[in-house]
């Protein structure tokens, strides 16, 4: 592989895009800014890899922040889309394909016993709340500190300030007023989630939470946490929404729910289940979708939900998935190798990591660890992140370009992908032992 790529064509491509589009990105992660570069623009992506707009190809890490599990341009997902594209685009009224990904999501995630199809994640949470609400006919929301759910208002809460503080708006554009409903909580505490709901229990519609968390990096839910979510809400009446819009057809086919025993209330949906391309869902129990119009009184609609294509896309993702019941084991198999490999080679630099992994997602955190919720996540050294991230990129291997995103790998990376991405680990962390000899005052705490 050359070192020293070029990225001029990127870089000209951000020159343009930037007078046009804020930031010249249209979401803020893809601007790499955490990792000091320039945001990198992609021109195509097959299997495991991606190319950029210079024609430098990458291990891709990224898998499209998440619904890529099958790999880029799958030949059955793009025949689909194909297929779907001859009988029309979008008609505004009800097709049968949308009752097989229904069926499909239904039959996989037995708490699901009816489903709306939306158009992303943020639609499915935000959704999820409102009827929530409107069911429990309660206003209070709990989230946990570091857990992503998309840009809804109610859920872009900061609450870096540890327990059962109502918490300050995350966003400019968010009135206090909004977030006020929001209480925020540290994941994996027990104690704080049982403070929150002996202090405002009755009036609590849900919490939501990422069963496993990916969006502060992957961390992993402790023994024991889900199960006593799930026994506080019940004992109150409060509606538990597990957002599997990441983990969701990611850890297993089906949710972390399976795994792990939990029977939400609702579930949110995403990412895998578009087969990338833009759908999201949220499902339960029948009472409360019942209450979902024109059923019931709880307003959700979309000119574009359930759009053929994107439901061609998902359907022919989740049936791939279906039919090789071997794949997940096998991702879990690669992952972990992957991961081993990360956590020796950073050791023999004399980097302290802590990697954390669930099934194919894993985050490579710099500090000794354990990270088990935001602020132990918060430690990170998120200096040596942006070196360890340049340099991987430099030998060909894209990672999410923050310290707080999951990396993801696809069925599609094989053994060698993994040993080149050693390879370059290798090096990667070595460059960051050298940057931390050179500038010792530089590591955070
Ligand atoms: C990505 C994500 C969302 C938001 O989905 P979008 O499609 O980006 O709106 C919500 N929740 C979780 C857990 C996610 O990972």
């Amino acid at each position: 592989m050359s070192p020293s790529r070029s990225r001029s064509r990127s870089k000209e491509l951000y020159e343009r895009a930037r007078l046009l589009i804020p930031g010249g990105v249209n979401s803020p992660v893809r601007a790499f800014r955490a990792v000091g570069i320039d945001p990198l623009f992609l021109a195509s992506g097959r299997g495991s890899q991606v190319t950029d707009a210079d024609g430098n190809r990458y291990i891709d890490y990224i898998g499209g922040w998440g619904p890529h599990i099958l790999g880029h341009s799958h030949p059955a997902i793009q025949r689909a889309i194909r297929e779907a594209l001859k009988r029309g685009t979008s008609f505004g009224a009800a097709t049968e394909a949308e009752i097989d990904l229904a069926r499909l999501i239904c039959d996989a995630i037995p708490s699901i016993e009816k489903v709306r199809l939306v158009n992303s994640g943020t639609e499915a949470t935000m959704s999820a709340v409102r009827l929530a609400r409107g069911f429990t006919g309660r206003s209070l929301l709990v989230k946990f500190i570091g857990c992503y759910h998309g840009h809804v208002d109610s859920l872009l809460v900061k609450a870096g300030s540890g327990v059962t503080t109502f918490a300050l708006p995350e966003s400019a554009g968010v009135p206090a007023e909004f977030t006020g409903l929001t209480l925020a909580v540290p994941f994996n505490n027990p104690d704080a989630l049982r403070e929150v709901f002996s202090a405002h229990g009755e009036k609590i519609a849900a919490v939501i939470v990422e069963p496993v968390v990916g969006n502060m990096g992957c961390v992993p839910p402790a023994d024991g946490f889900l199960e006593t979510l799930r026994e506080l809400t019940s004992r109150a009446g409060a509606v538990l929404i597990l957002d599997e819009v990441m983990t969701g057809f990611r850890l297993a086919y089906g949710g972390v729910q399976g795994s792990y025993g939990i029977r939400p209330d609702l579930t949110t949906l995403g990412k895998i289940i578009g087969g990338g391309l833009p759908v999201g869902a949220y499902g339960g129990r029948a009472e409360i979708m019942d209450t979902v119009a024109p059923e019931g009184p709880v307003y959700q609609a979309g000119t574009l939900s359930g759009n053929p294509l994107a439901v061609a896309a998902g359907i022919a993702a989740l049936e791939e998935l279906r039919r090789q019941p071997g794949l997940y084991a096998e991702l879990d198999d690669r992952t972990e190798a992957l991961g081993e490999g990360l956590a020796e080679s950073a050791r023999k630099a004399g980097v302290e990591v802590c990697v954390n992994r669930a099934g194919s997602m894993f985050t490579v955190f710099f500090t000794p660890g354990p990270v088990t919720d935001f602020d132990t996540a918060s430690a990170a050294d998120r200096d040596a992140f942006a070196c360890y991230f340049q340099a991987m990129l430099e030998r060909g291997v894209l990672l999410p370009p923050s310290q707080f995103e999951a990396a993801f790998v696809s069925a599609a990376h094989t053994d060698r992908d993994v040993e080149r991405t050693l390879r370059a680990a290798k090096q990667a962390f070595k460059a960051v032992a050298r940057r931390r000899k050179a500038k010792p005052g530089n590591r955070a705490g």
